[in-house]
């Protein structure tokens, strides 16, 4: 369950209706009936969303998403019409405003692994399978996989943590056929992403794909939609670092993590009390992985 320390509320913008206010995320409806989406520079860890923003976070990430479309294109439509800050929205919105075509979402999160971390880690070592799929003994914490696996999860209701299901559980709810669909989707494009990012540096160990229907046609279009292969929907590891048998350095979050768990912080994980405003090097630092997660993977410097 993650909390906010303090919940900001939604910018006031004439003609646009306010959705929703994910974790760093703020969703709208235009009168076009189209999603607006702003990405905020917030960041979350340990299930909180910190007090501190990144700055640019939104903006790197929603560069860095639009960018992974652009590689996918070819291998799917996605839900992006334009990047137009909406008239009267705030200023700051440049560059972190999406609009999409509203879709009827897909209640699946897709993920795709191709390493052992997190969930699936836990479920491994509990059963050595991970979303009822078996997998060989001796693999470790961050272990590579023989192969990238679907290893889907149902939405969970708000603050509560997605729960992985087994790929007939998502045939029993969207149907045999959508759920080939999506398996051979998200695999697809994980596979597609995990080649370019280690050519770059970069281990995309697992992510999450979302998919919607695009009805506006007279046959209902499979879409891409939400984020893409960014560090808030995927596992980035620095492929210098990697080490199975051990957890892995999170490519944007480690500065964050590890000052949070030191002493410096002053924070006790386990109190259940909001973590403190982080200081002004980690902020820097943390801004600074993600500039360099963009930048080694589109080759393109930031500015
Ligand atoms: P969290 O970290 O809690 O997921 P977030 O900032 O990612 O927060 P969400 O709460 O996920 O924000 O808000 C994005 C919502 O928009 C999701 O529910 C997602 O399914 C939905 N969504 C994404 N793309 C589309 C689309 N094209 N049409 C309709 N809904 C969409
Ligand atoms: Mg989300």
């Amino acid at each position: 369950m993650t909390g906010f320390v303090e919940k900001p509320g939604p910018a006031q913008v004439p003609g646009l209706v306010h959705l929703h206010t994910g974790k760093v995320r703020d969703l709208y409806r235009n009168q076009d009936g189209n999603l607006v989406m702003v990405a905020s520079d917030r960041l979350s860890a340990y299930d909180w969303v910190l007090p501190t923003e990144i700055p640019d976070k939104g903006r790197i990430l929603t560069r860095l998403s639009l960018w992974w479309f652009e590689q996918l294109t070819d291998m799917l439509p996605n839900h992006v019409l334009s990047t137009e800050v909406p008239a009267g929205a705030p200023a700051d919105w440049e560059g972190r405003t999406m609009i999409c075509r509203s879709l009827r979402m897909v209640p699946v999160e897709c993920v795709a692994r191709g390493y052992l971390a997190g969930s699936g880690l836990a479920e491994y070592e509990e059963s050595r399978t991970v979303c009822g799929l078996a997998l060989p003994d001796g693999l470790e914490n961050g272990s590579e996989l023989p192969g990238s696996i679907f290893t889907p999860a149902t939405k969970a209701a708000v603050g509560e943590h997605d729960e992985n299901v087994a790929y007939e559980e998502v045939a029993r709810e969207v149907g045999p056929e959508t759920a080939a669909e999506l398996r051979q989707a998200t695999l697809a494009a994980y596979d597609r992403g995990r080649e370019i990012a280690r050519e770059r540096g970069i281990i995309l160990a697992d992510t999450k794909f979302e998919f919607g229907w695009d009805e506006t046609g007279d046959e209902p279009v499979l879409t891409l939609a939400d984020e893409v292969l960014t560090p808030d929907s995927s596992r980035f590891w620095p492929a210098e670092q990697w080490q199975p048998g051990r957890s892995q350095p999170s490519f944007d979050k480690q500065y964050v993590r590890d000052w949070l768990t030191s002493a410096a912080s002053g924070w006790d994980r386990t109190s259940e009390q909001p973590p403190p405003a982080l200081p002004a090097e980690v902020v820097e630092a943390t801004r600074a992985r993600y500039i360099e997660a963009y930048e080694r993977l589109t080759g393109v410097p930031w500015s």
